[in-house]
């Protein structure tokens, strides 16, 4: 996806402000100094942002991780949020306008639905919503695509331009179309997300979640929305995913919507992983066994999940659990792993002492997995596999 034309190149003096201000604001001990802080943050990050210099932004945002503390987080959230949220004047006051995103994880034997959202679905996904996540004096408008994961936005730019255009179509009340022909082709995975996009407006200051207007504990509260959502909202997701095992996350404003599901895809994938290989192979979760082995980098980077029939050697299928920053060597991931797929009624579950190579097909580019010798191999279902025209390698 080609970046946003920048309107200038920047030096290094202009990053090194971005870093010193991040990190002024990260190791600030008060409120009273963060407010310093965050407004200097706030306004230079804002001229990059405006400028759609994202160049820039992502120079900054290399060094800063390389600096004290929590220097790359003061200033990655500021891009974030400069991003995703803006706001504007209206006749009715000063308006907050944010980019929202609704998470589905699903899986599925042939191609997951990458599609145009029909009106009546549209207007369904807007009344639950509506009903259930969002502040009851909230305005929507949700982009008419279901977008996979490699559709959405690639640059802080262009989601800042979809925050736009989003914005405009609650103004109009209506929704933002998305011309199919300008999205690229989702990839034909097992298990994968799909993302419904939208902007809430609320006037600035006001509640845009519908657990911050409750009384009950935010936890509770945000729980009670979870499960509303994944009644009502699945019922509404239902037709755009016939034949599709899905689960709902909690919908939020863009990026954090975007990280929790990538981290509860991780759980997902290996039950879903369980349950595809049943269907297909027609063997019973009891009969397989997983094979899990951490893949190294410069540090350990992921673990990847194998699994094979029985006792035999051959790889059948592959599932990747990816590691992220805050999560160290001697954290209980395996453990998790086990216990996942224990739960998922896996017969035999190996975990490999060994250091493995993060090893990838050079003819097509999918990741090796572990068999139960702790060899890197190329997954192949067997020969009899009943994919349904599943577009398998
Ligand atoms: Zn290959």
């Amino acid at each position: 996806m080609p970046r946003a034309p920048f309107r200038r190149k920047s030096g290094t003096r202009e990053t090194s402000q971005l870093v010193r201000l991040a990190e002024g604001l990260a190791s600030s001990k008060s409120r009273a100094e963060d407010i310093f802080w965050e407004r200097e943050l706030e306004a230079a990050v804002t001229t990059y942002l405006d400028n759609n210099d994202e160049e820039a932004i992502n120079r900054a945002l290399d060094k800063a991780h390389d600096s004290e503390d929590d220097t790359f987080d003061a200033l990655a959230d500021m891009v974030e949020s400069l991003t995703e949220s803006m706001v504007v004047d209206s006749e009715l006051g000063k308006q907050r306008v944010t980019l929202f995103c609704a998470p589905i994880l699903v899986w599925g034997r042939n191609k997951i639905p990458a599609t145009t959202i029909p009106k009546q679905t549209l207007t369904n996904l807007n009344v639950q919503l509506g009903a259930h996540v969002f502040a009851s004096k909230a305005k929507i408008a949700i982009a008419d695509f279901l977008f996979a994961p490699d559709q959405l936005p690639h640059s802080y730019s262009e989601s800042r331009e979809m925050l736009s255009a989003l914005r405009e179509s609650i103004r109009e009340r209506g929704h933002l179309s998305v011309d199919s022909k300008t999205v690229e082709d989702a990839p034909d995975v097992v298990c994968d997300m799909r993302m419904i996009i939208g902007a809430v407006q609320v006037l600035d200051g006001e509640p845009m979640f519908a657990w911050e207007e409750a009384t009950t504990s935010v936890e509770e509260a945000r729980q009670s929305c979870l499960s509303a959502w994944r009644g009502q909202g699945g019922a509404a997701v239902q037709p755009m995913l016939v034949g599709f095992p899905f689960e709902l996350t909690l919908p939020r404003t863009f990026f954090a919507a975007c990280r929790d599901a990538d981290l509860a895809s991780r759980a997902y994938s290996i039950g879903a992983s369980v349950a595809y290989l049943e269907a297909v192979t027609a063997t019973p979760a009891s009969k397989l066994t997983a094979i899990i082995g951490g893949c190294w980098g410069n540090g350990i980077e992921e673990y990847r999940i194998g699994f094979s029939i029985g006792d035999e050697e051959d790889v059948i299928h592959g599932t990747i659990w990816p590691l992220v920053s805050d999560e160290a060597e001697d954290t209980p991931v395996v453990e998790e792993i086990e216990t996942l797929l224990a739960a998922a009624g896996i017969g035999t579950v190996i975990a490999l002492e060994d250091r493995l190579p993060l090893e990838f097909c050079d003819d097509c580019g999918a990741p090796h997995f572990p068999n139960r010798d702790g060899e890197m191999l190329h997954a192949h279902l067997p020969e009899d596999a009943d994919t349904h025209g599943a577009q398998l390698h």
